[in-house]
C-alpha cells in the first residue's frame, strides 16, 4: 500500500477514532444498572447532541458498545449514560469508578422529533432502561414546559427496585409532567400502580388530534403501545419508536444494525413508525 492509500485509510477509518473522556461521577440506579457522567477530556469535542441520540463507548481490551445519552441536552459537557451490564463490554463499564477514562466518539443517530411536539400533546411510554433515551425529552421539555401540551409519561419496570431516575419523579410532576408509574411486581414498599404499560394506556384519555407518541423500551412492550395509539386514532405518522440492533460503526459502514432496508445507526434509533412498519419486530439474526 503506498502512503496515499495508508493516508486515505487512514482518514476513512477516523470518523470512527474514539476520544478519551473521563468517568467524572458514577450513580448507580437498579440491580446492575448505573449512569455514567462522563466528559471529554478536549473539551472542546462537546459540540452537543440531541434527545434520541447515542454514543460509542470504547474500552480498551474489551470493545465498543452504543449508549443512548441520558442527560439534559443543555449541558453537553457532562453526558450522561445509563448501562445496564448485559455482556462482556458493559459489565466491564459496571466495573469503571469517577477518574477512569474511556474512549468515546458520537453523538450519532436520529433524534426525536422535538420541534413536532411543539404547541401539541406528548404521550411517553416507556420501559425499563427503554427510559434512558426519552429522558432528555423530559428535561428538555421541563426547560420549556410552555411550548408543550399535555405531557405524560407512561413508564413500567418489573419491580419497584428496576424503576430508574426514582429521586427525579417529584421535579418531574412538579414541572407539568402527567405521570403513571407502575411496576409488574410490587412489594411492601410499592404504593404505586401495578400492572403492565398497555394497562396504564388503556385508563388514559388522549386527544389523538394532537398527540404524538414516543416510545422506547421492550419490543412487545412497544407492540402494545402502538397498536392501542393507532386504535385510538392516533395516526402512524405521530407515532415515534426508538429501536435497538446490535451496533458496530454506528456511521453506515458495517450493516450490523440493518433492519430491512434501513441502517438504525444513521436513520434511526428514532423512526418514524410508518418508516418501518414493515419491518417492526423482525427477529435480529
Ligand atoms: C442505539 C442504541 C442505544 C442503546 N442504548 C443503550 C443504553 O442506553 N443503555 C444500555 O445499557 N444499552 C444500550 N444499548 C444496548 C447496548 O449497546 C448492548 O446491550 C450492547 O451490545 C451490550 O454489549 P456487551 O458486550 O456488554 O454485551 P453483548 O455480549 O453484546 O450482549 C449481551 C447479550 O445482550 C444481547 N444484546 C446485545 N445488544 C442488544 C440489543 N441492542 N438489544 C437487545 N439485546 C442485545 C446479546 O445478544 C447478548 O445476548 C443501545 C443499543 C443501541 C443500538
Amino acid at each position: 500500500m503506498n502512503q496515499t492509500a495508508i493516508l486515505e485509510s487512514i482518514s476513512a477509518t477516523e470518523p470512527m477514532l474514539p476520544h478519551p473522556a473521563i468517568v467524572s461521577a458514577v450513580r448507580p440506579e437498579a440491580y446492575g444498572i448505573s449512569t455514567f457522567s462522563l466528559e471529554y477530556a478536549d473539551p472542546t469535542l462537546a459540540t452537543g447532541f440531541s434527545p434520541g441520540q447515542f454514543n460509542m463507548i470504547h474500552l480498551p481490551g474489551f470493545g465498543e458498545v452504543a449508549i443512548s445519552i441520558c442527560s439534559d441536552p443543555r449541558t453537553p459537557a457532562v453526558m450522561e449514560h445509563t448501562v445496564r451490564y448485559a455482556g462482556s463490554v458493559t459489565r466491564a463499564i459496571g466495573r469503571l469508578k469517577p477518574g477512569d477514562t474511556v474512549g468515546l466518539r458520537g453523538p450519532y443517530g436520529n433524534p426525536w422529533p422535538m420541534d413536532l411536539v411543539e404547541g401539541r400533546d406528548l404521550m411517553i411510554a416507556s420501559g425499563g432502561i427503554g427510559l434512558a433515551p426519552l429522558r432528555p425529552v423530559i428535561l428538555e421539555a421541563l426547560h420549556r414546559r410552555n411550548s408543550f401540551g399535555r405531557i405524560l409519561l407512561l413508564y413500567g419496570g418489573r419491580t419497584p427496585q428496576d424503576l430508574l431516575y426514582t429521586d427525579e419523579y417529584e421535579r418531574w410532576l412538579n414541572g407539568g409532567i402527567e405521570m403513571y408509574v407502575s411496576v409488574d411486581r410490587a412489594d411492601e414498599t410499592w404504593k404505586g400502580q401495578v400492572g403492565v404499560i398497555p394497562m396504564a394506556f388503556y385508563r388514559t384519555r388522549l386527544d389523538h388530534r394532537r398527540t404524538l407518541v414516543f416510545t422506547c423500551g421492550p419490543e412487545i412492550m412497544m407492540r402494545f403501545v402502538i397498536y392501542e395509539a393507532m386504535a385510538r386514532r392516533i395516526p402512524k405518522e405521530a407515532i415515534y419508536v426508538s429501536m435497538e440492533r446490535n451496533m458496530k460503526c454506528a456511521i453506515g459502514f458495517c450493516g450490523h444494525c440493518q433492519l430491512g432496508p434501513v441502517f438504525i445507526c444513521k436513520q434511526g434509533p428514532v423512526f418514524r413508525f410508518s418508516a418501518i412498519e414493515p419491518f417492526f419486530g423482525r427477529e435480529e439474526f
